[in-house]
């Protein structure tokens, strides 16, 4: 890149809110565009790569699916990818018994070894929690225990969110936690509320590739920004990473649990029969297992007598941020830190990393797109 190349919009991350916004900003409103990005991959955490030993696509950072309610979000995304028509569904291993989730009639009727009408595992249920309605102690357990009974939440929630989280169930505040779906029906559909649903037919990666294929975008890789940075936009900066890091942590580290993940390529055919089963028991230190062959049933590896398989740990690493720890104190941390880049010159921020949320894929578009119908007046 020449040395006097001045963009008119700086984009920091690669992700879905910077690759949209670079995307409209070039294709809509023709303007020359920078992104810089501090990994050597563009596509932020819903990147996906091809493994080498397999051929089989896996998502780098945890099993992405496209799933969205939003129309005007899966119009949009529609331009950049075709996708197949992959439906996600959970299963739970459980005592090596395998269970659907969310939980539905047929995870109670099996794990209670019964043949319940709809009705009657609604009466069974209710019968079980109501006791437990009016907890005392604001927390995750006392919580999930009102809402499932406390068999349930034993079998599949307490042990999951322990390794989660890091902390016991009793000990997180329910904030962390809102409704645990429970259907009195067989409907395993996952996703059953968002009627848009598949993986990109070519990968994550992909996607990228096309939103930012345009001459007035270019990307530099393996470039972290800071607040001294070199290059100074002719217009704006757009921010997507962690507000703590860029502020100097000023106000204190804003916490993250994050994930590791274990490769691993077995020789056989299909391992698990579907592309993630989560492991609620303690005695597993990992909390799920992907096969990611499933989500593309429609590949050529898919037969092939090889399956890669990952294992999922949750730790603590506040530098590779995946779920913010979204506590009073975190909270009120992040707000300061908000208030303080809103007071930097030419500068917007915005995505899952720079406002310390947790937001799907189709959220993250949904504000890019509005960001830009904010933005795009004032850079005219
Ligand atoms: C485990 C997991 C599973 C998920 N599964 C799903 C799913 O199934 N379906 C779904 O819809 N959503 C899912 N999501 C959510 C999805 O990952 C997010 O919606 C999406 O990644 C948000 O995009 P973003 O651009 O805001 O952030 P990111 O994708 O994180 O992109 C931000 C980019 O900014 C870069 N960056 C940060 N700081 C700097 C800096 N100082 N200098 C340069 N570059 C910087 C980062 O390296 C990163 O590439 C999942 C998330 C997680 C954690």
């Amino acid at each position: 890149m020449s040395k006097l190349y001045k963009p008119d919009i700086l984009i920091v991350g690669s992700g879905f809110f910077g690759a949209v916004l670079a995307e409209r900003l070039a294709n809509i409103s023709n303007k020359k565009v920078l992104i810089i990005e501090r990994r050597n991959h563009i596509g932020g955490n819903s990147f996906s790569e091809v493994d080498k030993k397999t051929n089989i696509e896996y998502h780098k950072y945890g099993t992405h699916i496209f799933h969205t309610a939003n129309q005007k979000v899966w119009d949009y995304i529609n331009k950049f990818t075709e996708f197949n028509n992959y439906r996600h569904q959970v299963l739970s291993k459980h005592k090596s018994k395998v269970y659907q989730m969310p939980i539905n009639l047929e995870t109670i009727n099996s794990f209670f070894k019964k043949n319940f009408s709809p009705i009657e595992a609604e009466k069974f249920i209710l019968n079980k929690t109501k006791k437990f309605k009016n907890y005392k102690h604001k927390n995750f357990e006392d919580k999930a225990i009102s809402q499932i009974g406390k068999e349930l939440y034993n079998a599949f929630i307490k042990g999951y969110t322990q390794k989660q989280w890091g902390k016991k169930p009793k000990y997180l505040p329910e904030s962390i936690f809102n409704r645990l779906p429970i259907r009195y029906s067989y409907n395993e559909d996952y996703y059953q509320q968002t009627q848009y649903q598949g993986i990109p037919k070519n990968g994550y990666k992909d996607i990228f590739i096309n939103l930012t294929k345009n001459k007035n975008i270019r990307i530099k890789l393996k470039e972290k920004y800071n607040l001294k940075y070199k290059i100074k936009p002719r217009y704006l900066t757009i921010y997507t990473g962690p507000l703590d890091s860029l502020l100097n942590y000023k106000f204190g580290k804003l916490e993250w649990r994050s994930l590791s993940f274990k490769k691993e390529v077995k020789k056989t055919r299909d391992f698990q029969g579907t592309s993630v089963i989560n492991y609620p028991d303690l005695k597993n230190k990992f909390t799920r297992v992907h096969e990611p062959k499933h989500l593309h049933p429609e590949r050529k590896p898919f037969n092939s007598n090889q399956t890669l398989v990952i294992k999922e740990y949750s730790v603590k690493n506040d530098n590779e941020p995946y779920y913010p720890i979204n506590d009073e104190v975190n909270r009120i941390k992040h707000r300061k830190y908000k208030l303080e880049a809103s007071k930097i010159k030419k500068f917007e921020f915005g995505g899952r990393l720079a406002d310390y949320a947790y937001y799907d894929m189709d959220m993250t578009i949904s504000a890019a797109l509005k960001k830009f119908e904010q933005i795009k007046k004032k850079i005219k």
